[in-house]
């Protein structure tokens, strides 16, 4: 668009701005100029409208003014996380040489710029871009349509370098997208559309989804691609389905685009079969708030509550660990084992999160190194690594009957390279700068070469200070000195008014004017330009060697790449599982005992995180038992239906069964005092399900939608947790889906389930089907009002208490009063009354609207004709008591 005509009319530089920004479309483009970054055009709008930086002018295209933004580059960083985390894409275009260079080819020709990366959600790799405790994926999903549809999702945090590629079922994928919760997924405009037919494409993705190029995602282009990427004896692309290869391509181009040629460490892919770890779907998740509540907060969190890892990489293994609890009741006893050796050995417990205290973040930091972003601090943070890993293994190599996974963990970090660490430890400094660039971070006495030259320069800046004394007595200026600034380099400086002395004969021959500012002036003699000279060559020889050393250090440690990603991942693992065994000593929680029936037998179970709520306010929580399990020869599990007043614990109880399973799942103690759980293949949870009005769904309708996915997927091995369903329609139709929910999980699924319910018919289902149990939430009366006891029972409640709870509430009093009076006509007359018209007919007899009116005028209303009569200074102690008695009487 932008040759023919107009172009001649363009700069060299503004042609330069238009090719670049054509070949990167959908990037605002960071336009190097020296010390800033510009933006130009429709870019400089958007980024100073959502930076809040002024939009300037530069100059005119097609008769029209050139918007301009520009940041500079110290603090670009900064400006490019906000951008980053508006949703916007961003092009790095440098200066690919020196300015200087440019002019010597002619006065009309423009520096050379070339885009170096294209920073996206999904491609950050700074430790100021990212959570340090969360993964930052990459998804990129793909389909491929023979005969079948096929679908895949790969996805990578380059951060760290973790990949991993999946088929999945077209009804696998909002679940899979749900656990993994990529920052950025791609994928075409074909398979955005075929997905968006087939109502497959979540809303949610919207916000995250960036388009590619069919060739990008293109099966066959993929495989010498895969081959490329991966070292052939650790990775065979062709054991991938079509779609599969399809996803990962995309993964690796997209990755390897964006980093404009330096090799992302991606590891070998890991196959994640799905049907290993428990499926969790989203609305699950947001339910029973597992890595952030229903607000999007990670406080209250089930994640937070437990996470007493000491290392981000920790955090982030426990993340995922959270969010994917696994199936295999022998893999889950495994760990169990583990944190179970960690529980009962307090000391070693300490002493190994002592140690991991000092285990910086291994595999951020090897990443940033491989993508040549990484500096002396990322050096150093391997080698301190290293050093731990041979810490812990020295303490467990120590400790008799260590478990499988423990053993395999001291063996892993005893092999932990110690040359490696030892060569950086004696190579870098104490303190180091961020940049390698910088210089300064390599130890003296490491290099002896190195140790000259710094000598040498040392060396010169005695000539310096002497050369300053000397120009001292000849001119017989007391204050002379010997400055340095980046603009004039090395000058003699005086006060103005000896300065002029300076200008004339004799010293003019010495003296070389260079500035004059208001109280002094500067100069500059041969003898200083040259000892200037010198000392510049020293300073740069010592920088080259110093960048000599980070670039052999850099290139040892990533040769052991593998390896050390290896270490990073068991250094993760110690981690997560001497902080389980944290929490669950601290907690006392207790090892639960998972094995392949269908057993869910709890005992004093607690909410991991309403427990931590209630002692905070200095109150106990109540442990509750449940007992759902059943077996094959009956039929399935146990069902119970909980009722029980609001507020009386129901959900509490409902949520903390499904966070046991998942914490026992995933290989952890669980807050109760004995817990057998058979493994839960599903788990549904429908607790407190916020309504979905922003997507145009009424919550009648999303319940249905819910309650259908639950009696489609939920099988015989797993558990659904249900709070009632049949809420948002009218009283007989809720009643009826309820009942009918009630019966089919109970006689076709035969899951293990707890539903609570307000529709005290349902109790009677007890009756009639075998594995219906009815609990309710105990409840004292005591002078009108209710005490929560929050303690699980048998039977079912026999009243709502809505009213009592209404009154905590402070609903107004004529308004409670008027609502017994009702309630108490409406229960009166309708005993035994079935229908709903009849009801209705009662309420037809109630006198229309006959509560009381809003609150008299003060001097009408009993107690304050009563308070008015009080005189308090006249009355004794005994005479006020008397007072107060009285007016509690007027009710
Ligand atoms: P419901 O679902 O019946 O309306 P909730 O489960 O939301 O009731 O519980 C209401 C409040 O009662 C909770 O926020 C918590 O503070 C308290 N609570 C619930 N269960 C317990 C318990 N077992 N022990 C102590 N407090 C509890």
């Amino acid at each position: 668009a932008e040759t023919g005509p107009a172009a001649a009319a363009l700069t060299p530089m503004m042609a330069q701005y238009f090719e670049i920004k054509a070949v990167n479309p959908g990037y605002l483009l960071f336009y190097r100029m020296g010390d800033f970054y510009e933006l130009f055009f429709e870019d400089a709008e958007i980024a100073s409208a959502a930076l809040g930086i002024v939009l300037t002018k530069r100059g005119k295209h097609l008769g029209e003014d050139i918007g301009m933004c520009g940041v500079p580059i110290h603090a670009a960083n900064d400006y490019l996380n906000k951008l980053i985390r508006l949703g916007h894409r961003v092009a790095i275009c440098e200066q690919m040489e020196d300015p200087a260079e440019a002019k010597k080819r002619g006065s009309k020709s423009v520096v050379r710029r070339d885009v170096v990366r294209l920073v996206t959600p999904g491609t950050l790799t700074e430790d100021d871009h990212l959570d340090a405790r969360s993964a930052n994926y990459l998804a990129a999903l793909a389909m491929v349509r023979h005969g079948d549809t096929d679908y895949a999702l790969a996805w990578a945090d380059i951060s760290t370098g973790e990949t991993f590629v999946a088929d999945l079922a077209a009804e696998a994928l909002a679940d899979e997208m749900a656990r993994i919760a990529p920052a950025e997924l791609i994928l075409t405009d074909a398979t955005r559309q075929a997905l968006s037919e087939r109502h497959l494409f979540a809303p949610a993705w919207a916000g995250i989804a960036s388009t590619i190029g069919a060739e990008l995602a293109d099966s066959e282009l993929a495989l010498p691609l895969l081959r490329r990427s991966f070292p052939a004896e650790r990775f065979d692309p062709t054991i991938l389905s079509r779609a599969a290869r399809a996803a990962l391509g995309a993964l690796v181009g997209y990755v390897g685009e964006s980093q404009k040629g330096r090799h992302a460490p991606l590891r070998p892919p890991v196959l994640d079969a799905s049907d290993k770890v428990m499926a969790i779907d989203a609305a699950t998740r947001q339910s029973l708030e597992i890595l952030q509540t229903q607000r999007g907060q990670a406080k209250g969190s089930l994640r937070q509550s437990i996470d007493l890892t000491v290392t981000a990489p920790g955090a982030r293994l426990l993340a995922t660990r959270l969010a994917a609890p696994l199936r295999d009741a022998d893999a889950i006893n495994n760990r169990l084992d583990a944190v179970s050796r960690l529980v009962e050995d307090t000391l070693l417990r300490a002493r190994l999160r002592q140690d991991l205290k000092a285990a910086p973040d291994l595999s951020r930091a090897l990443s940033r190194l491989a993508l040549e972003r990484g500096g002396p601090r990322d050096l150093a943070a391997i080698g301190k690594a290293i050093g731990a890993a041979l810490n812990l293994a020295q303490h467990l190599a120590a400790q008799p009957d260590l478990s499988p996974i423990l053993s395999r963990l001291a063996t892993t970090l005893g092999a932990a390279p110690r040359d490696l660490s030892a060569e950086l430890a004696a190579a870098l400094d104490d303190e180091l700068p961020l940049l390698s660039r910088d210089g300064g971070f390599v130890r003296g006495g490491f290099d002896h070469k190195l140790d000259e030259e710094r000598a040498l320069g040392s060396q010169t800046r005695a000539v310096v200070a002497a050369l300053q004394a000397r120009l001292m007595d000849e001119t017989d200026v007391r204050s002379l000195k010997i400055k340095h600034n980046g603009v004039l380099g090395y000058f003699v400086e005086v006060p103005a008014n000896h300065g002029t002395r300076l200008l004339e004969a004799p010293h003019r021959e010495t003296f070389i004017h260079r500035q004059t500012l208001a109280n002094v002036m500067r100069f500059t003699t041969t003898e200083l330009a040259e000892l200037e000279g010198r000392i510049a060559k020293a300073q740069g020889a010592a920088l080259e060697i110093e960048l000599a050393i980070f670039a052999r250090l850099r290139e040892a440690v990533l040769a052991d790449t593998a390896h050390l990603q290896g270490l990073a991942d068991a250094l993760a693992e110690l981690d997560v599982t001497a902080a389980l065994a944290e929490v669950s000593a601290l907690r006392g929680y207790c090892r639960p005992q998972v094995d392949a029936s269908l057993a869910f037998a709890i005992s004093g179970g607690r909410h991991p995180v309403v427990e931590l709520m209630v002692k905070a306010e200095g109150q106990s929580f109540v442990a509750n038992d449940a007992d759902l399990s059943g077996s094959e020869e009956i039929g399935g599990g146990g069902l119970w239906l909980v009722t029980g007043p609001n507020m009386g614990g129901k959900s509490t109880f409902l949520r903390q069964n499904a966070l046991i399973a998942i914490l026992a799942q995933m290989g952890c103690y669980v807050p109760a005092d004995s817990a057998h759980i058979g493994v839960v293949d599903r788990l549904f949870s429908r607790v407190g399900a916020s309504d979905d009005i922003a997507h145009g769904r009424s919550t009648f309708m999303v319940e249905m939608v819910e309650t259908a996915a639950i009696l489609n997927r939920a099988t015989r091995q797993s558990l659904v947790v249900l709070d009632e369903i049949g809420r948002g329609t009218a009283t007989f139709d809720g009643l009826s889906i309820a009942w009918a929910t009630v019966e089919a999980l109970h006689e076709s699924t035969g899951c293990r389930a707890l539903f609570a319910t307000h529709f005290h018919e349902l109790t009677s289902l007890a009756k009639t089907l075998g594995r219906v149990a009815n609990v309710t939430m105990k409840v004292r009366e005591w002078e009108g009002e209710v005490v929560f006891l929050h303690e699980v029972g048998p039977g079912a409640a026999d009243r709502s208490y809505g009213i009592q709870v209404a009154r905590l509430a402070g609903l107004p009093d004529p308004v409670l009063a008027r609502a017994r009076q009702v309630l108490d006509i409406l229960e009166q007359r309708s005993a035994g009354t079935a229908s709903s018209k009849q009801k209705a007919s009662v309420l037809d007899d109630l006198p229309l609207f006959a509560h009381q009116p809003a609150p008299a005028p003060k001097g009408k209303d009993p107690v304050h004709e009563a308070l008015d009569t009080v005189r308090p200074d006249e009355l004794t102690p005994r005479q006020a008591i008397e007072a107060l008695y009285e007016l509690k009487k007027i009710r």
